[in-house]
């Protein structure tokens, strides 16, 4: 595994690869790497010749400067845990050389998709910040593949939104959320649960999980969907920022729920730490992503569907 910090390294390491016309697929990773992230790389490894994994705590994704600055870091173990899934190039830039003192751009989306939820309660510019820092990282790495975690659904979306609008020739694929045997879906902030914080969270998938079962056995009213879900947040003494079944390509709030992909999505703050789930309701294809992924409860760290 090749180490690199600067653009200008990075290129000479994937030189070769582009030499030999290897495929390159790309996971960009915010680091305190995990099973999720790991299933990302296992994937790209798979469907690709070689795979690049960025770490890169990206601060202008961050609406809080306490929520970056208290983001966990695992640098030592995120370079042995990429070694050990075939990473061949690791690419860990310091913040100045993604963001050199002249930098001005933003490459910024409108509309619903960056609006709605995750844009409205973490404020316009964290989806800036994450467009404007996929770009980036798209032209530096310029994979042929990149892969995106259906964990954040709805920054998969903006980012399927990123590459259509600005023709980026990169194709996106989702990966499955992997999730801790009793349902909670892993995440980097995991780690800063404490062991009361730990039990709230479970309230996360245990309400999209409920919503689900009431979506499976006949129920398309999202209002009742919601309220049951709701009750099982408020058991589980969490601060709900958002709860809501949404249409997974407008990321506009769904009603009565037909036949588009619908997704049952939520934020709510365990304690002091702030997590995002979501799990898809039914069968239909989220459009664009060309699969069909039926989220499944509880697997010991593997993958759904
Ligand atoms: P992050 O480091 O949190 O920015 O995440 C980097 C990538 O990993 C994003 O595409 C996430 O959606 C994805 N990811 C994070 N957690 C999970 C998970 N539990 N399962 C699958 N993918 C995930």
């Amino acid at each position: 595994m090749i180490v690199v910090h600067t653009v200008a390294a990075l290129r000479s390491a994937l030189a070769p690869f582009r030499l030999r016309q290897n495929t390159i697929g790309f996971v960009p990773t915010m680091g305190a790497l995990h099973q999720g992230h790991l299933a990302l790389l296992h994937q790209a490894a798979a469907e690709n010749d070689a795979t690049v994994l960025s770490v890169f705590v990206n601060p202008t994704q961050f609406d809080d400067p306490a929520d970056l600055a208290a983001y966990p870091r695992t640098a030592a173990l995120d370079q042995a845990l990429a070694e050990s899934a075939g990473v061949a190039v690791y690419f860990a830039p310091p913040p100045a050389e993604v963001y050199p003192p002249a930098f001005s751009a933003t490459v910024a989306l409108a509309g619903p998709i960056v609006d709605n939820y995750e844009g409205a309660h973490r404020g316009a510019q964290h989806f800036h910040g994450v467009t404007t820092v996929v770009t980036k990282l798209l032209m530096m790495v310029q994979p042929d593949r990149g892969y995106f975690g259906q964990k954040d659904a709805q920054q998969l979306r903006v980012v399927r939104a990123l590459v259509d609008d600005l023709n980026i020739d990169v194709q996106i694929v989702a990966v499955p959320t992997v999730r801790e045997p009793d349902g909670l879906a892993l995440s980097s902030r995991n780690i800063r649960l404490t062991a009361d914080d730990r039990a709230s969270a479970l309230g996360l998938s245990r309400a999209l999980f409920n919503g689900r079962n009431n979506f499976d056995r006949g129920t398309r009213l999202s209002s009742s969907i919601l309220a049951d879900s709701n009750r099982l947040l408020r058991e589980h003494s969490l601060a709900v920022e958002y709860l809501g079944v949404v249409d997974g390509d407008s990321f506009e709030p769904v009603e009565l729920i037909g036949s588009a992909g619908a997704v049952l999505i939520v934020a709510a703050t365990a304690g002091r730490t702030r997590l995002i789930d979501n799990v898809i309701l039914d069968e239909a294809v989220i459009p664009g992503q060309g699969t069909t992924l039926r989220p499944v409860a509880a697997h010991t760290a593997t993958k759904e569907g």
